[in-house]
Order: C-alpha cells, then sequence, then structure tokens
C-alpha cells in the first residue's frame, strides 16, 4: 500500500497457548517474504534460550536466522535499512516498550509480524500481548488440542508448582489444555473427565488410546 508516496507497514499478530503452532506460522509467513526476496530479520528475547541463540526453530525442526536482544529497544538498533519485514517471537516476554518499538517499526513502513503467548500460566493476559493485540492491524487467536480431554485448547497449563511467571524450557513442564481442563491452582484432578461406559466398553476392545499427540509445535 502506498500513501502520499509512502509505503505503509503494519502490525500483525499470532498468538494462542502453547502447542498451537506459533512460531510455525511465524516461520511459514516469513518464508513467503523470503521468496519474494524481501529482506527479513527476526527478533526474540534473549531470555528465551531454548535452543541456539541464532535461530528460531518450530518443534518440527524448521528453522530461521534470529537475533536474540535483551530490551525491544535493542531492536531499533540493529534494523538494517534494507530490511522490509520484522518477525518478533516470544513476545510476551517483552517489555511493554515493545509496543513503541513495533509501531515506531511498521510507522516506518515496515511489515511487523509478532507472535507470542496471548495468557501466561494463571490464564492472565500475557505482558504486552493485550496491547500489541489492541494495536495489530490483523490478529490470528491459533488453539492446541487439550491434552487431557482432546477438546479446543487455548490455556497453557503449567504443571510444576513454580511460581515464577517466567519459566522457560521445554514443553514437558507444560500442557495445552481447554477452559473445563485448565487447573492453575492445581485444584482438579490431573487425570482426564470419566469416560463414559459405552466408550469404556469400546477402548476395552480397541486398547486404549491416549489423548497426547505425538509431535507438538509451539
Ligand atoms: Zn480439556
Amino acid at each position: 500500500m502506498i500513501h502520499q508516496g509512502r509505503p505503509s507497514g503494519w502490525i500483525e499478530l499470532v498468538c494462542g497457548p502453547m502447542f498451537s503452532g506459533k512460531t510455525e506460522e511465524l516461520i511459514r509467513r516469513l518464508r513467503l517474504v523470503q521468496i519474494a526476496k524481501q529482506r527479513v530479520q527476526i527478533f526474540k528475547p534473549s531470555i528465551d534460550n531454548r535452543y541456539e541463540d541464532d535461530y528460531i526453530i518450530s518443534h518440527s525442526e524448521q528453522r530461521f536466522l534470529c537475533k536474540p536482544v535483551s530490551d525491544a529497544k535493542e531492536i531499533l538498533q540493529h534494523i538494517a535499512d534494507t530490511t522490509r519485514v520484522v518477525g518478533v517471537d516470544e513476545a510476551q516476554f517483552f517489555g511493554e516498550d515493545i509496543i513503541q518499538i513495533v509501531a515506531k517499526l511498521a510507522d516506518r513502513g515496515l511489515r511487523v509480524i509478532i507472535a507470542g503467548l496471548d495468557q501466561d500460566f494463571r490464564g492472565e493476559p500475557f505482558g504486552p500481548m493485550p496491547r500489541l493485540m489492541a494495536v495489530a492491524e490483523s490478529v490470528l487467536k491459533l488453539k492446541a488440542v487439550c491434552m487431557v480431554c482432546g477438546g479446543l485448547a487455548t490455556k497453557t497449563q503449567r504443571l510444576t508448582r513454580d511460581d515464577a511467571t517466567v519459566v522457560v524450557g521445554s514443553g514437558e513442564a507444560y500442557e495445552a489444555r481447554c477452559r473445563a481442563c485448565f487447573d492453575p491452582d492445581f485444584s482438579l484432578a490431573r487425570c482426564a473427565p470419566p469416560i463414559p461406559v459405552s466408550k469404556q466398553q469400546a477402548q476395552r476392545s480397541h486398547g486404549t488410546q491416549s489423548a497426547f499427540g505425538t509431535s507438538e509445535s509451539n
């Protein structure tokens, strides 16, 4: 889009719980940009040290070169003149200043694609995400599959009783859960809800099926 001789930028946001494919979606969009030979730069908060420092990697091993930064302002220092598209992963771990920074980039005519968790392990809006959702031109809320009942999962369940908001690690400490199975206070039993008798009989004759998928993506 061109306005008064100046290309207009915009902000796209992809959010959802863990295991909903956010990083996959970010990488998919960035790939299309690369195919069009536009220059892309990607940033993530350096607090996320799950993987090697210079890549964002989806759980299905697609990888993209990425610059870890200790705070959002640092992004501006690294933007090259020729860059057209900026990706930001794990945006929930940035401070509120990320909102101003991405707005500045979009105002300059850049396309900004942001991925992050919309809710923390308590089910509360996560860091700058609610305000980023408000200012973005487009928002995609992804869902995962509830790892207890197989329903529509919008929550990230922490499986340990660690109270720090930021626990960065592999998927083992978390599950995607639906609203009914989400249990931030550990007040419910962790098992699946009772299975109706007719299904129990069916499972006995066909073997028990696991509600857990074998491959997961963030
Ligand atoms: Zn569920």
